[in-house]
């Protein structure tokens, strides 16, 4: 494993462990980018690496997001990322989850984990009869826990309606056209809710199978995942894959705002300029796709404390996305800089850095 401190994503990372359980066969990295405002909590991914030094880059990368996120959702809580390197076959085992169940007890509540790509509900679970540091968990009705899909998607609307306001200056999203990729958790819910709102919706999937039951069902078109990109729209909403955001999917963009819940939209960090000097207006990721890890971390943070936690808090804290999105786009009018350039500067100050 290289030098840490010479990788290009180390950010001045608080401490990043190095897991390998001979006995059950697993190998993990936890990293913690930073505890200011809390326990660092973020997700763990479950992935294949052909080169172990990719799990590593992925784990500082992916840390750091998840404090910035963390900040700008309001949460008391910093940021960290677990991933999994897993073997050619993905092979999982009880005997693996409760060694990484143990990893995480032994840093005493410094990261607390959640769902990210490969991992279940049913994983959470199992890595919380180790810990109580996991969040995720089934929740009971009107708890805070459980998929944090719905909660994203409601944010993602929510974040949408903002930016509909803010460039479109119009109150609802009745009558406005929403380019969506993805018709996944987060896409199909927020196409639902806009469509519930008299939006047009055009949606596109690789399963074009799920594209087209969805459009059927909001009263939207489908379209090929290849022509998504180019469609004539007010707004485009990734929520399907990240850096979809480079070179090209920016020339191809016919829209006024990109907004979506897709994590790491942007190709590269110059990439949001491009955008702002084709006039979008971008609705930085991080920020609009926060409802998931609100849900979580309220469960959780309740948990600890022994007290029910009321879903109520948890619409009241997502209902905070669109000011915090307005807060940036005004910074971003006043300073001239990108708004993903704001939200990083406003992150960066939430966590003393
Ligand atoms: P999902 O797997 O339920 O849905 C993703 C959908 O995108 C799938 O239907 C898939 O077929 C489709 N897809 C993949 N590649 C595509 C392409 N090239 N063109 C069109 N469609 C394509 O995942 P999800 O939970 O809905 O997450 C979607 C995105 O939102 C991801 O980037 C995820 O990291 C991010 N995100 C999700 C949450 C959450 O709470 N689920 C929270 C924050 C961020």
């Amino acid at each position: 494993m290289a030098d840490l401190t010479t990788q290009p994503d180390f950010d001045a990372h608080e401490q990043v462990e190095f897991i390998e359980d001979e006995r059950s066969g697993l190998k993990a990295i936890i990293a913690i980018h930073s505890t200011h405002l809390g326990p660092a909590a973020g997700g763990t991914r479950f992935w294949h690496y052909p080169n172990p030094d990719d799990a590593l880059r992925d784990a500082l990368r992916l840390s750091r997001g998840m404090s910035y996120k963390n900040a700008m959702a309001g949460l008391p809580m910093g940021g960290g990322k677990a991933v999994i390197l897993a073997d050619q076959n993905r092979r999982k085992t009880p005997e693996m989850l409760a060694a990484f169940g143990q990893a995480i007890e032994k840093l005493g509540g410094r990261y607390v984990t959640a769902e990210d790509v490969g991992m279940s509900e049913a994983d959470m679970v199992a890595i919380g009869r180790e810990t109580q540091h996991v969040c995720g968990l089934p929740a009971d009705e009107g708890e805070a826990g459980g998929d944090p899909g719905p909660f994203t998607a409601m944010g993602v609307f929510q974040g949408i309606k903002a930016a509909i306001r803010h460039r479109l200056g119009r109150d609802s999203a009745d009558g406005v056209h929403v380019a969506v990729q993805g018709a996944g958790s987060v896409g199909g819910r927020t196409a639902r809710l806009l469509a519930r709102e008299g939006a047009q919706v055009t949606i596109a999937d690789i399963d074009m199978g799920r594209a087209e039951a969805l459009a059927d069902e909001v009263g939207g078109e489908a379209v090929a995942p290849d022509e998504i990109m180019g469609v004539a729209c007010d707004v485009f909403s990734p929520n399907a894959l990240g850096a979809i955001l480079d070179d090209e999917g920016i020339a191809r963009l016919d829209c006024a705002i990109v907004a979506g819940g897709a994590n790491n939209q942007l190709g590269r960090h110059h990439h949001g300029e491009k955008l702002a000097k084709r006039g979008i207006l971008y609705a930085p990721d991080y920020v609009i796709n926060g409802g998931g890890i609100i849900n979580v971390s309220l469960e959780y943070l309740c948990r600890v404390k022994g007290e029910p936690c009321d879903i109520d808090e948890v619409r009241r804290r997502i209902a905070q996305i669109p000011e915090r999105l307005e807060m940036i786009w005004t910074r971003s009018d006043e300073s001239g800089l990108p708004p993903g350039d704001v939200a990083d500067r406003m992150a960066q100050e939430l966590i003393g850095r």
